[in-house]
């Protein structure tokens, strides 16, 4: 085969990306670039000729040595990130190469047939029935969304409602009964999809945030007519669990529906020392997880599954065929996989989480998930044992750390991501400014676990 430009093209760009993962362990966490300096690597003005791709790839390239944080490294515990395997990561790039259209079968009957695997592996792994439905979308905010557009046609169609239809308009009113401690990606599903931000009904919860399973059944209750719980598997801070055996039970006896975000937390289902804590999930109506946290696949991927295939499809595709462009040629016996998100054409989002699954092999999620759980312990034992405050219960792979004040804190937080060893950042758990440290990437080792506890106490200790 001859050598072509676009050949080059990609083995040196190959070669960039390896020396990009490469430099992650040894370069300093944070971005290394300023506003104004990212502003004069990247805001060149628009040549009327263009310039030659390689020459616009080595600018990239160089702009990313630096600007970017190294989230895809093995000391990042910002947030909730994960990093990406290396078997994701290659996929990713096929799945570019390729450039499928993934909405039907016909576009890419590759894309459609991995879809079907992944998802029976990911029902297998979470331990969910494997009548689920499964869509692949671009994270939890859209998995939720996906879901409680589900949920929204199921409650009303029961009410004697087609919301498809009819839209919202006149509908009966849904009681929408949402934790107190839900994420911020539920709230912003419910605002697109018109159920209200401030009309819904908040449940209490404990003081590890998992929701209270007496205030839930109180509340559903006291009102009537259609009803939707989101209950959560992980809570983004302390990556607790509301009690989801008991919760599916109320909701189930109400004829209400339950939909759990488990973006990162439904997982524990795969390490055996930690499933406890997500028992009832498969009773849910709907879940939404990402691939893009603990999976370790890059961005972006979002997963949602949902028992009612019905609901399911109807919340998603038009229904009446007048309504369906005619040039769509959708089979009839494969599934198109757009009939499960909002999107029509879109990405194959599942190849990448194929390719991690597939490279990992049970034992090897297994494995991921208890040892950043174990990490995460080792985390808070280290700076409780330097006299720290550890503000949660580690069940998972989520600590919250006072440091005293609030404005300590956040000088100690700043301080730490200047040092560049690791990255976290603050939040604000039941009340108190704290820094929180999320281990969720399977590149962490141990020993960067005992460097990264190493400079959080050194700098702890050094900041007044
Ligand atoms: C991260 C997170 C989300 C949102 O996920 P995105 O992929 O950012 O849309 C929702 N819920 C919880 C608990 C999360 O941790």
């Amino acid at each position: 085969m001859s050598e072509t430009p676009t050949r080059e093209l990609l083995e040196s760009t190959a070669r960039l990306a390896a020396d990009y993962r490469e430099s992650l362990n040894a370069r300093p966490v944070r971005s290394l670039m300023s506003p104004a300096e990212l502003e004069r690597a990247l805001a060149v003005p628009l040549t009327d000729s263009g310039e030659s791709p390689g020459d616009v790839i080595a600018a990239l390239a160089r702009a990313g040595a630096s600007g970017t944080t190294a989230s895809a490294g093995p000391r990042y515990f910002g947030f909730v990130i994960g990093g990406s395997t290396p078997a994701a990561l290659a996929a990713d790039w096929l799945v570019s190469a390729w450039d499928q259209n993934g909405g039907l079968y016909a576009t890419s009957p590759l894309i459609a047939a991995i879809e079907e695997v992944t998802a029976d592996w990911l029902r297998e792994l979470a331990g969910l029935p494997s009548s689920m439905t499964v869509g692949f979308v671009t994270g939890c905010q859209m998995a939720s969304f996906t879901a409680l557009a589900a949920a929204r046609h199921r409650v009303l169609r029961n009410a004697g409602w087609d919301v498809e239809a009819q839209g919202l308009f006149g509908a009966p009113p849904i009681e929408v009964l949402v934790s107190d401690e839900a994420h911020y990606t539920i709230f912003m599903a419910l605002r697109l999809l018109g159920l209200g931000g401030t009309r819904l009904r908040r449940v209490p919860t404990d003081a590890q945030g998992r929701m209270r399973a007496a205030a839930l059944g109180a509340l559903l209750e006291s009102v009537t007519g259609p009803c939707l719980v989101c209950a959560q598997a992980g809570n983004v801070n302390s990556g607790a669990f509301d009690p989801l055996e008991e919760i599916a039970a109320l909701t189930r006896a109400r004829g209400a529906w339950l939909h759990v975000d488990g973006a990162f937390g439904l997982w524990a289902a795969a390490a055996p020392s930690r499933a406890h804590l997500v028992r009832g999930v498969a009773r849910a109506d709907s879940i939404a997880t990402d691939g893009h946290k603990w999976l370790n696949v890059p961005y972006d991927c979002g997963i949602v599954f949902c028992a009612d295939e019905a609901a399911h499809r109807s919340a998603m595709t038009l229904a009446a065929p007048s309504l369906s462009a005619p040039y769509l040629a959708t089979s009839t016996r494969q599934r198109d996989p757009h009939e499960f998100v909002p999107e029509e054409s879109r990405r194959g989002r599942a190849v990448p989480v194929y390719a991690a699954l597939r490279s990992l092999g049970r034992a090897g999620l297994t494995e991921l998930i208890e040892r950043n759980c174990r990490q995460a312990r080792r985390f808070a034992a280290g700076l409780a044992a330097a006299g720290h405050a550890v503000l949660n219960e580690v069940v998972l792979n989520q600590v919250v750390v006072d440091f005293g004040d609030a404005e300590r804190t956040r000088r100690i937080v700043a301080a730490l991501q200047e040092d560049g060893t690791c990255w976290c950042g603050t939040t604000v758990w039941q009340g108190r400014t704290a820094m929180r440290i999320s281990v969720s990437s399977w590149a962490t080792t141990d020993a960067d676990v005992e460097r990264s506890l190493a400079a959080m106490v050194r700098i702890a200790h050094a900041t007044p």
